[in-house]
């Protein structure tokens, strides 16, 4: 039989890094066993649901590298099939209407509220007489379809995360609602558990992996699947993904949409990569970078921890940090072009671009950094406190002066590495300079201060734009 799995995102938010982790372990899973991975837009919260969230679920999903293998199915198109569903559970005696008004509803919790137990419906309404639901009707009062729910009965799965749940039917809170309100002897719209039931049922689904906040909810569903008389599928939990003090991630830490992440220059593969390894223990990989693919080879679902998954950015950082760094030149330069382009500042050729690139990447933990790090290539920066003083204890105008010299007498517009390590070399032994001072005086010289990325590769780099000469000719004129 074909494996399939599915992602049921509802379009009511951005695209959550919850859900994407979901995803993620999904199409893993479905990669590994060789089955399918779908989408079903849940879209029946009618009030909360946007399509531009739908968009950008989708596009979160692509940019991650998640495809899916068919068309994604839209719940709002098959509410008349749940509808037909939940009448059949209406005539097989399994689901009944129940007519508790909103305030009888809010008196039961009351009660229930000062006698220190949890909200439960009392299911009130399971035997009414015809008579009894025409007389409802007759006084405008509207009605919900409630799934009966044996108080007695234990409901059991092989969770595949965490080993066999049990339930007891006493503590689902009484009979389901199925649907909501509506008038007469309408069905109203179909609720979540008894919608999801009938789509994955009808999506063929075979392995429903999502979080751990829908365990009761499993619980309820396993129930509907049997009074609909369809095969079960089997269930996985993950666990949560917890900020710092141990609570659910949420969106008073910052960032947690996808686009989010994308916009503050992490990388798809490294996003996934970390967001594998979110509540994931393999029993053995190859180190912790690792590709989708990769992945996706030893993934198990049993590998994946019970406890919830603290999310970590200093993690995070140094996986993208490693991606960044084992990053082709020219598509890393193809990225870092954009940032350059949106400052108006032009490489001098493509080769340029691809060594700044090359020398920029070690250093580099988001791509955002790309902005920061070239611009000193592009503009001149000025000397900052620390280069001053570095300047003024160490006799390095000399020093400069020196540098400033051999270029001239030498006639040199341009050098390469070679030749730059060549003349610090050579002045150093000429003039008995050490040659840690020739090359911190030139690095602040060249960036103003006295950090920034490897010297000689640097100084290729600046030559090839002949500002090289005019940053240390600067120098020595203000010391
Ligand atoms: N729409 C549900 C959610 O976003 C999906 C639950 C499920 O996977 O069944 O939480």
């Amino acid at each position: 039989m074909e494996k399939r799995l599915r992602l049921a995102p509802s379009p009511t938010g951005l695209f959550h890094i919850g859900t994407a982790r979901t995803a993620l372990f999904n199409w893993l899973y479905a990669q590994k066993i060789g089955g399918k991975f779908l989408i079903r837009i849940e879209d029946t919260d009618f009030l909360r649901s946007k399509s531009e969230y739908t968009e950008n679920i989708l596009e979160g999903l692509k940019w991650l590298g998640l495809k899916w293998d068919e068309e994604p199915i839209k719940q709002s198109d098959r509410i008349s099939t749940h509808k037909s569903y939940i009448k059949k559970l209406l005539e097989c005696g399994a689901a009944y209407r129940c007519f508790t008004t909103e305030d009888e509803i809010s008196e039961l919790r009351n009660e229930q509220k000062k006698k220190g137990l949890p909200p439960k419906h009392d299911n009130r309404h399971r035997s009414l007489s015809k008579k009894e639901i025409e007389t409802f009707i007759a006084q405008g009062r509207t009605s919900v379809i409630r799934f009966k729910i044996d108080e007695n009965i234990e409901i059991k799965w092989a969770d595949q995360i965490r080993g066999e749940i049990q339930w007891q039917g006493k503590d689902l809170g009484g009979d389901l609602v199925l649907s909501r309100r509506a008038e007469g002897y309408e069905i109203g719209d179909p609720l979540y558990n008894l919608a999801v039931v009938v789509d994955d049922n009808f999506m063929n689904i075979t392995h429903v992996v999502r979080g751990e906040d829908h365990i009761s909810n499993t619980a309820k569903q396993i129930l509907i699947y049997k009074a609909l008389n369809f095969n079960l599928p089997t269930f996985s939990h993950t666990p949560l993904i917890l900020n710092n003090e141990g609570k659910k991630l949420s969106k008073r830490d910052c960032v947690t949409s996808i686009d989010e992440f994308r916009d503050m220059g992490y990388l798809p593969e490294a996003l996934s990569n970390y967001m594998a390894f979110l509540g994931w223990s393999p029993k053995s990989a190859d180190g912790e970078i690792l590709s989708l693919e990769k992945i996706s080879e030893i993934f198990d679902l049993s590998d994946i921890n019970k406890a919830g998954a603290k999310f970590s950015w200093e993690k995070l950082n140094w996986i993208n940090s490693q991606y960044i760094k084992n990053m082709a030149s020219k598509k890393l330069s193809e990225i870092m072009k954009k940032y350059w382009d949106d400052n108006a500042w032009v490489p001098p050729s493509q080769e340029w671009g691809y060594k700044l690139a090359i020398l920029l990447r070690d250093s580099m933990i988001l791509l955002k950094d790309a902005i920061d790090q070239s611009k000193p290539f592009f503009l001149i920066p000025k000397i900052q406190k620390e280069g001053q003083d570095f300047l003024e204890n160490n006799d390095s105008e000399a020093s400069l002066k020196l540098i400033l010299n051999y270029l001239t007498e030498q006639n040199i517009i341009k050098l390469d590495r070679e030749k730059a390590k060549e003349i610090i070399n050579e002045i150093s032994k000429i003039h008995n300079v050490k040659k840690g001072i020739l090359m911190k005086s030139l690095r602040v010289a060249f960036f103003g201060s006295l950090s920034g990325p490897d010297l000689i590769q640097s100084w290729e780099l600046l030559s090839e734009i002949k500002t090289d000469k005019f940053r240390i000719e600067r120098c020595i004129k203000s010391t």
